[in-house]
């Protein structure tokens, strides 16, 4: 098995900054070694042309939203819903339902195939993908029920970029069994056929190198019973897979179940499942003083997704009390109105900045930079949520790393917290990037991915086939 090297004059460990850092991985993609202070042994090494970050892992995605990602920002009113509320959170989700039911397999995968690309370019190296579109567009299942969910691990194949495949089960309209509605259809499975889809699916993902987990919805699309039965049945088939749900995004989310239990959501889910280090609740944006201790300390990560949260109108999560208590978290692009590493982490910070009117509210005693707490933080976040080893520099974990371009004016003679600081603050886009590289391999150079030609022109296809006057 011959082994591949890289030297990095300073690259971000798990533990902070090293010099001089001789980075090995073998054949199948694997770290075998981490070496500081490793210049008297690697002579010859090829060297990296600036600061090395571990990749980061998007812990959130519905990939065929990218599709119509920025045709939504103009006013518009949801059937039922009051003009004087204004636009919402629920008005949105009714456009992207129409989008849904148009959606194909070939569609699905081309803009899948130009997301991951864009993934890739911005230093997103794994991703979560939370699938929901699962049948025909009148509801009933493929010839191979598995279609959609074998296109999108395809796409990420093609592309290389890591994944996790959460299956969605749905099945009601919302808290206490309320009958799914017409435009529901092709999300919709009973527990068993679910189950089914998972067995399907796990020689699929073992294949490709890819996670098999399992996504309930949300309380309001699983009930109680279903959530119980499908979670157990995904742990007969990998004890260890990964869970991941939509928790308490909008406050009427919020309000909803406390009608229905008399509970908040996440305090329910505390209260009903075995919350721990499996699990990801994505968008714990609404949580009180004891949920947010609670979540801290069940080993389970938050999953936050700042500019999506930031465009659907959801609210601030409050991280400094969470954080303070050791809560787990980690970044998704979710509705990928940005597909962006550096974005989402700045929106996460500024969130904090105006709510509470000071500056640098997520830097730590270990971590004086922000953004080095940030970064190390997400990627631990998101591989534990990714349930692969995709944790960092670290011996045993894939080499999943990014190489920051030193010569870049805006880089150039800063060392390696500071060119972070700046590639994380000082917005240049993807300009101050340059290598992405997953399991050993460069998938992008300066920007440049080798299907990025022939991705583009099939996305602006299936967007222009599913955009609905
Ligand atoms: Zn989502």
């Amino acid at each position: 098995m011959t082994t591949r090297q890289l030297l990095a004059s300073q690259a971000l460990l798990p533990q902070g900054w090293a010099r001089d850092v001789l980075l090995q991985w073998d054949d199948g993609g694997r770290l075998v070694a981490v070496q500081a202070d490793a210049t008297a042994v690697a002579a010859g090494v090829p060297r990296a042309i600036g600061p090395v970050l571990p990749g980061m892992p998007n812990l959130h995605s519905h990939a065929f939203q990218r599709g119509f990602a920025g045709l939504t920002e103009y006013r518009s009113v949801a059937p039922g819903e009051d003009p004087a509320d204004g636009d919402s959170f629920w008005s949105w989700r009714s456009l992207m339902y129409r989008f849904a039911l148009r959606l194909s397999p070939d569609t699905l995968e081309a803009i899948a195939t130009q997301l991951y690309i864009e993934m890739l370019r911005a230093g997103y190296t794994s991703v979560c993908e939370f699938h929901y579109v699962h049948h025909e567009a009148d509801g009933k299942p493929y010839a191979d029920a598995a279609e959609m969910s074998l296109r999108l691990l395809r796409a990420a194949q093609r592309v290389g970029i890591g994944m996790t495949l959460l299956p969605v089960l749905y099945q009601t309209a919302g808290f206490g069994g309320k009958t799914a509605q017409a435009d529901q259809r092709r999300f919709l499975h009973d527990t068993d056929a679910m189950l089914s889809l998972l067995a399907r699916l796990a020689p699929a993902c073992a294949q490709a190198g890819a996670r098999l987990g399992l996504a309930p919805h949300s309380l309001r699309a699983v009930p109680p019973q279903s959530l119980a039965h499908a979670v157990a049945g995904l742990h007969a088939l990998d004890a260890g897979a990964p869970v991941h749900i939509h928790i308490a995004e909008q406050q009427r989310e919020v309000d909803d179940c406390i009608a229905w239990s008399g509970t908040r959501p996440v305090a329910w889910l505390l209260d009903h499942a075995e919350v721990d280090a499996r699990w990801c609740l994505v968008h714990a944006t609404h949580m009180d003083w004891d949920e947010r201790r609670r979540l801290a300390h069940s080993g389970a990560v938050a999953g936050i997704c700042p500019t999506t949260e930031a465009n659907l109108g959801d609210g601030v999560f409050d991280a400094a009390p969470y954080l303070q208590q050791g809560g787990a978290w980690g970044i998704g692009s979710d509705s990928h109105a940005s597909v962006s590493v550096t974005e989402e982490l700045r929106l996460f910070e500024y969130g904090q900045r105006l709510a509470l009117q000071r500056r640098n509210v997520l830097a730590s005693e270990a971590h004086a930079q922000v953004a080095d707490r940030l970064w190390l933080d997400a990627v631990a976040g998101g591989a534990r949520a990714s349930g692969r080893a995709v944790g960092g520099l670290a011996v045993g974990q894939q080499a999943d790393f990014l190489v920051l371009d030193g010569a870049h004016p805006a880089l150039a003679g800063l060392d390696g917290p500071r060119a972070l600081a700046v590639h994380v603050f000082g917005n240049h886009g993807h300009e101050t990037l340059a290598e992405v590289h997953t399991a050993g391999r460069c998938r992008v150079q300066h920007g440049r991915h080798p299907l990025l030609a022939e991705a583009g022109p099939r996305f602006a296809a299936a967007r222009a086939s599913l955009l609905t006057d």
